[in-house]
C-alpha cells in the first residue's frame, strides 16, 4: 500500500514558502498604497493571516484524515503506476487538474463542502493575502474524495499530493488585482485576470447571493 508521505518534504518547504507569501502580500501592500494610491484594508489581511494561522494549526489534522481516507482507496487499486516515470506525472498532472476543478464545483454546490469553502470567499478584498483565508475542515468536508478515482486507477497519492501541492502554490499568484494579462496564456491557463471575472460568474452560477459582499465588491 502506498503512504501518502509528502510531510517531510513539506515541513522542509513550508517555512521559506510561507515566508516568501508574507513578503510578496507586503509588496503588494506597499504597491498599492504608496504607487497606485489605493485603499487598502488591512484588517482584511490580517484576518485572513489569523485565518491561514488557524489553518496551519489544524492541518496536521486534516492530512492525518486525508491521509488515511486515500491510502484505505489505494487498497482497491488493481496496480500502481510507477512514481519515476515522467508520465505518471504528466497524466497525473492532467488528472489532478481535472479533479480540481470538479472539487472546487462541488465546493460550491454541495452545502457540506461549502461550509468550508466559504471561508476563502468570506474577503471583501481581493489580495495575496486573500489566497492564505483557507477553512480549516478541509478534511471532514470530504473534497478530497474527489480524487478518489485517480488512486482508484492507480496514481499513487504521493504524486496526487505533490501535484495539488503545486496546484495550490500557483493559485497563491492568482489573488491580485495587480498583475498585469498575461497576454497569449491568459487564453490557456488560469490567470489573474480570469479570477476577477470568475468571481462574477461563480456568484451567478452557484447562486450566491448577489448582496455577499463577496458579489458585490466588484473584483474585489
Ligand atoms: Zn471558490
Amino acid at each position: 500500500m502506498e503512504i501518502l508521505r509528502p510531510a517531510s518534504v513539506y515541513a522542509l518547504v513550508q517555512g521559506p514558502v510561507l515566508a516568501a507569501m508574507l513578503a510578496l502580500i507586503a509588496i503588494e501592500a506597499l504597491l498599492l498604497i504608496l504607487v497606485f494610491r489605493r485603499r487598502y484594508d488591512a484588517g482584511e489581511t490580517a484576518a485572513s493571516l489569523g485565518v491561514a494561522l488557524g489553518n496551519i494549526a489544524v492541518r496536521p489534522l486534516n492530512r492525518l484524515i486525508i491521509t488515511a481516507g486515500l491510502s484505505a482507496v489505494a487498497v482497491f487499486a488493481p496496480w500502481q503506476l510507477p512514481i519515476d516515470s515522467v508520465w505518471t506525472w504528466l497524466f497525473g498532472f492532467v488528472g489532478v487538474e481535472f479533479c480540481y476543478y470538479w472539487m472546487h464545483r462541488f465546493a460550491h454546490t454541495v452545502r457540506w463542502m461549502w461550509t468550508t469553502h466559504s471561508v476563502h470567499h468570506s474577503s471583501g478584498r481581493f489580495t495575496l493575502a486573500t489566497a492564505l483565508r483557507l477553512g480549516w475542515t478541509s478534511g471532514l468536508s470530504g473534497e478530497w474524495l474527489v480524487f478518489a478515482p485517480l488512486v482508484l486507477i492507480g496514481f499513487p497519492p504521493v504524486v496526487i499530493a505533490v501535484l495539488l501541492a503545486l496546484n495550490l502554490l500557483y493559485q497563491f499568484f492568482l489573488h491580485t488585482e495587480l498583475s498585469p494579462r498575461w497576454s497569449v496564456v491568459d487564453y490557456i491557463l488560469n490567470t489573474p485576470a480570469h479570477q476577477v471575472s470568475a468571481q462574477a460568474e461563480e456568484c451567478v452560477n452557484y447562486g450566491m447571493p448577489p448582496e455577499h459582499k463577496y458579489c458585490s465588491s466588484s473584483g474585489n
